[in-house]
């Protein structure tokens, strides 16, 4: 299956990372920050199943995900009308969703929903910048789709100094190139999403050298992106001029710049359990 008519003008990303590290939130920060500051028409499809990838750019109205039509009402009820909303500077938001609990895989719904979206013409031709956010905590069926078929053209790890969040990056990494050839998808860099502790700057230096990678951008962790979350908005929306919105926009750059594709070199994991050693972060 190929994907290459998709936006075939776009800049294609995936974001991955352990669950929880601030993937959507970095995401809708950074599609956020290309459509105010740069001016691009961007599209964020979800693919984890807790379906929140997309929940800042529509000011937390609730979204039918894909996954969800599909069940209760068929697959004639999939349109876009219905599963594709358009959100702040008419970002436009998909959510795959995922099975009931306990029945069925999650992966698979990230298939389903994306072939639903490419036959509905859910992409559009003219998108600048078309972002997955995908669920990196186990990188298998569903969740290697995007690298594996060729969906994403560069992918972006989120993670920060913890030994679960580097190791979840590395498997990530190892996924990458597993399908390098296959797919043409390469690294574009890691995004560390700082928990401002001491050290992780040099860490996120070294792991990225490992990696064969570089770091794309450093975001600093900051109460202002809480704040505006429980204000239901993404910080460059909540206030554009804070320190954090231009964090965002330095990474939004970074990213629509990025030329350095590469394929990565994967640590073993003893070198992983080495460098958590080296900057004490066994304990965290
Ligand atoms: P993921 O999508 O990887 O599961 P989220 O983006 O939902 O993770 O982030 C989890 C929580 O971390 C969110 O509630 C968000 O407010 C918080 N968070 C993420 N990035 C930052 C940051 N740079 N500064 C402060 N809080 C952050
Ligand atoms: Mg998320």
């Amino acid at each position: 299956m190929s994907f290459d008519e998709i936006a075939p003008d776009a800049k294609k990303v995936a974001i991955y990372g352990k669950g929880g590290i601030g993937k959507s939130t970095t995401t809708q920060n950074t599609a956020a920050a290309l459509a105010y500051y740069l001016n691009k028409k961007v599209m964020i499809h979800g693919c984890d199943p807790k379906a929140d990838s997309t929940r800042m750019i529509l000011h937390g109205k609730p979204q039918e995900t894909v996954m969800d039509v599909l069940r209760e009402e068929g697959e004639e009820a999939v349109t876009l009308e219905k599963v594709r909303k358009i959100g702040y500077k008419d970002i436009l938001c998909v959510e795959s969703g995922g099975p009931e609990p306990g029945v069925g895989c999650a992966g698979r719904g990230v298939i389903t929903a994306v072939q639903m979206m490419r036959d509905l013409e859910g992409y559009p031709e003219e998108l600048d910048n078309l972002f997955f956010d995908v669920l990196g905590d186990v990188v298998c069926g569903g969740f290697a789709m995007p690298l594996r078929d060729g969906l994403a053209q560069e992918i972006y790890i989120v993670t920060s100094g913890e030994m679960m969040a580097l190791y979840a990056a590395n498997n990530i990494a190892k996924g990458i190139l597993k399908y390098a050839e296959q797919s043409g998808v390469r690294l574009g860099g890691i995004i560390c999403n700082a928990r401002n502790v001491d050290g992780e700057k040099e860490l996120m230096d070294e792991f990225c050298d490992k990696l064969g990678t570089k770091l794309i951008h450093y975001v600093p962790r900051d109460n202002i992106v809480q704040k505006a979350e429980f204000n239901k908005m993404t910080v460059i929306e909540f206030d554009p001029e804070c320190n954090q919105a231009k964090e965002y926009r330095t990474l939004a750059k970074n990213i629509d710049e990025n030329d350095e594709l590469v394929k990565p070199t994967p640590m073993t994991m003893d070198e992983l359990e080495e460098l958590v050693v080296k900057y004490g972060l066994i304990d965290v």
